[in-house]
């Protein structure tokens, strides 16, 4: 931890405070407990979701005022208390490790922090029948060192907050003072106890502490104070009270003693004796905090309250009798139980005026025990060296040492479910949030003294014999293992009557003397018989101690082992994760190794790909291209080769009309000859057409061929001879006769063309001749 160096202008520096010669340090342990809500139908904004975790939601109204922007938080404590908690279970596990600590001389405390109604009252000081932490740790503390108290007045503080020894005699003689004054109360078990708190703890949750060192003697002081707008009020003040004129209450100082610690400079110190004392005490406290509370009209839930439990304890001289005469064994621990004031803003308690002042100064004090914890915070988490406001406060600065010396601190955050306090809850739980990641220093064990172990036991052991034999003097002895002390006792004779009957009495004081002779030389060997026994006995304490220890210490070297043993699990669990670990990173390394490959496979691939459909793309307009020219190449063809078609064809067809027309001339030429053989005055009629007469014009061509170019159209009619004979029988009409010519039959129509026949060209030589006959008008 970082000690803040205050170094405040104009004053002579500080000197350093006591360094805690440990460096073990433990969070502050931060408790949660959440109180059952008011009426079952109120909203709830807290859930206890785990034993160290607790989730707020938001208020439905809020959530609709914000537009959402509150979410569910959740928030870790050490430890959650839900509702259902009982005050002995919270007991059990907040405070009775630090009354554990009181009782073996280390500092510790408690606080609990929270909004008003929220039942950090109820967990300190709790109700009849379930008394809170403050009732229980008295009880506790009472319990584990009622048989080892000293008697009243043989410890007494003085005004340095340090603590005094006193002898027997003065011991005695405060005693009696304190007796005889009767304002004073006597001791409790005569007294009727306050039915207001007569039920806090029952007998049967009694707790104990372990290990309480029984060669010590020990007793309880406590005080009680209130802090209220900065200041201090001692509650057990005993002040003489005018009804006629009040005077009000006397705040007090904070002072430092020489171990620099603080306290409250002259603030009563009540020694108790027994819970019930203390509690009644407190009680006197309260009740005056009360009065107070309303004849100033203060609000109670704006002021701090600080129960100090005092624990002074010092050895038991050799004989084990008496507490040891010396100030340097006193031992004084403490802890302090405080009830802070409402942690919610002014604002909600709607105070005006001086209220509203005072307010804000307790405020202020919370916030300061707020910054303390942020800097305390800062400075450990980051190794700064801040200076920590607690001067700003009353309550931090009574606190400072259990900061920033050593003793533990715990919290118990207390909450209340229901939805109106849910944005001060809010707050609380960053403070707690806060408060845990603060580290005090631990607190370290207090040497013990150098007397041997077991003296308080002997010297009752020895005090009981003694009051036993002396009860039974003259009585009969044990018989079996008769001692010498037990000789002695049983001669121990009652003295002779020693009245002198006159001046010349010469018996009754020789007798006198002879008896008290006998009796100083019984007490001699009495002395020496004791002496020899108490050494036995202490040899034997001795022994069962140096085995007890022994045995202590063969336990904790079996929990050594076991710890060893789980040490070694644990190593080995690393070892195996590391391996582990390890492993995977050697696998991830390969996986990332075989990604890239993939990548550049893929990367070529796709460069690849995409140079192909640049191919493609090409090959298709050159296709495409090509098909163009082919289409063309094609038409021009088939052009041509349909004209050359049509030309043979049409060549054809004259030839074969040719052919016909030659045929046909033949043919009427041998009708002629025919007919001339029947008549033979009749001469054939040619018709008026030339035999070798073509009909056209015949030209050479260039080629050295010919052509013919026809110059007019004709149609060649044939007439069917049968046809013809039958229609020259039934008809008396002549052969140039209108109906003769009914018996032509169109053959063919011939046109007039003129082509130029070209001899040897690319045609052939059958296309050399073409031409249409004019066609013959009938
Ligand atoms: P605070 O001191 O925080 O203002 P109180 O301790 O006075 O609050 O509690 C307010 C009321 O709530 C009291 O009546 C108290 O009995 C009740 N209360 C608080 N905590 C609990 C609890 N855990 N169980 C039952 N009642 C509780
Ligand atoms: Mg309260």
């Amino acid at each position: 931890m970082n000690f803040p160096v205050c170094n405040r202008k104009g004053k002579t520096p500080r000197r350093p405070p006591k360094k805690p010669s440990n460096n073990q340090k433990d969070p502050v342990g931060v408790y949660c407990r959440v109180r059952p809500l008011g009426a079952e139908d109120e909203e709830c904004c807290i859930e206890v979701i785990s034993n160290t975790t607790i989730q707020l939601h938001a208020p439905d109204g809020l959530k609709a005022n914000r537009n959402g922007e509150f979410k569910e938080t959740q928030y870790s404590f050490k430890k959650v208390f839900g509702i259902k908690t009982t005050q002995r279970e919270l007991f059990a596990d907040v405070a009775k490790p630090l009354v554990e600590d009181l009782i073996h001389c280390k500092n510790g405390l408690l606080f609990t922090y929270g909004v008003t109604g929220s039942g950090k009252t109820y967990t300190m000081t709790g109700s009849p029948g379930q008394g809170g932490l403050l009732p229980r740790s008295l009880d506790m503390i009472f319990n584990s060192i009622g048989p080892y108290q000293a008697k009243r007045y043989v410890f007494k503080p003085d005004d340095k907050n340090g603590m005094e020894v006193q002898n027997q005699v003065d011991a005695l003689l405060d005693r009696q003072k304190r007796d005889s004054q009767t304002s004073v109360p006597k001791t409790p078990t005569t007294r009727r106890i306050d039915p207001e708190f007569a039920d806090m703890i029952s007998p049967e949750e009694a707790c104990k502490a372990g290990e309480v060192d029984e060669d010590s003697s020990y007793s309880v002081f406590v005080s009680y104070i209130e802090i209220y707008n900065n200041y201090i009020y001692d509650l057990l003040e005993e002040t003489p009270f005018d009804p006629i004129k009040p005077k009000p209450p006397q705040s007090k100082i904070l002072r430092e003693d020489q171990n620099h610690n603080m306290y409250v400079a002259g603030c009563t110190e009540v020694e108790v004796k027994s819970t019930e004392e203390a509690f009644e005490v407190f009680w006197r406290g309260q009740k005056k905090r009360r009065i107070a509370n309303t004849q100033l009209n203060r609000e109670s839930s704006r002021s701090h309250s600080v129960f100090i439990i005092k624990l002074a304890q010092a050895p038991l001289d050799a004989d084990g009798d008496n507490v040891l005469q010396d100030k340097s064994q006193v031992n004084v621990s403490q802890l302090c139980l405080v009830d802070l004031a409402g942690s919610e803003r002014t604002s909600r308690t709607r105070a005006e005026g001086n209220r509203l002042r005072e307010a804000g100064n307790i405020n202020q004090s919370l916030m300061t025990l707020r910054t303390c914890i942020e800097v305390l915070r800062e400075n450990q988490m980051c190794g700064t060296n801040k200076m920590v406001p607690y001067r700003d406060s009353k309550v931090t600065h009574l606190f400072k040492n259990y900061f920033d010396g050593e003793g533990k601190v715990r919290m118990v955050v207390c909450v209340n479910p229901k939805a109106d306090d849910y944005e001060e809850t809010l707050l609380v739980m960053r403070f707690a949030e806060m408060t845990q990641e603060v580290e005090v220093a631990r607190p370290v064990d207090r040497p013990i003294c150098g007397f041997a172990a077991g003296r308080r036991q002997r010297n009752q052991a020895f005090k009981d014999e003694l009051t036993h034999r002396l009860e039974e003097r003259g009585g009969p002895v044990d018989g079996e293992s008769p001692t010498v002390l037990n000789q002695l006792l049983q001669s121990f004779h009652p003295l002779p009557p020693c009245e002198i009957s006159g001046p010349n009495d010469d018996v009754t004081l020789p007798r006198l003397i002879d008896a008290l002779e006998k009796r100083h030389k019984i007490r001699k060997l009495m002395v020496e018989e004791y002496n020899k026994t108490g050494k036995i006995t202490l040899l034997r304490a001795q022994d069962s101690n140096l085995l007890s220890k022994e045995n202590f210490i063969q336990e904790q070297r079996g929990r050594l082992g076991e710890k060893d043993k789980m040490i070694q699990n644990q190593k080995n669990e690393i070892d195996r994760l590391e391996k582990k670990s390890k492993m995977l990173e050697y696998k991830i390394d390969i996986l990332q190794k075989t990604t890239n490959i993939y990548e550049e496979d893929k990367r070529s691939l796709q460069h690849e790909l995409e140079s192909r459909e640049q191919r493609l793309q090409r090959e298709m307009s050159e296709k495409r291209r090509m098909e163009t020219r082919m289409q063309g190449i094609v038409t021009d063809a088939k052009l041509k080769w349909e004209k050359e078609c049509e030309r043979r064809v049409n060549a054809k067809q004259l030839e074969m009309q040719n052919k016909l027309w030659v045929k046909d001339e033949k043919l009427k030429q041998l009708k002629a000859i025919v007919t001339e053989g029947k008549t033979e005055n009749r001469q054939p009629q040619r018709p008026s057409r030339e035999k070798d007469k073509v009909p056209g014009e015949v030209f050479k061509t260039r080629g050295g061929g010919q052509a013919v170019q026809f110059t007019d159209i004709e149609t060649l009619k044939q007439e069917n001879p049968v046809a013809a004979s039958r229609k020259r029988r039934s008809s008396e009409t002549g052969p140039d006769g209108e109906p003769m010519e009914r018996n032509w039959t169109n053959v063919e129509t011939r046109c007039s063309v003129a082509v130029e026949m070209r001899a040897g060209s690319n045609l052939g030589p059958g296309y050399q001749h073409h031409g249409y006959p004019k066609r013959r008008k009938p």
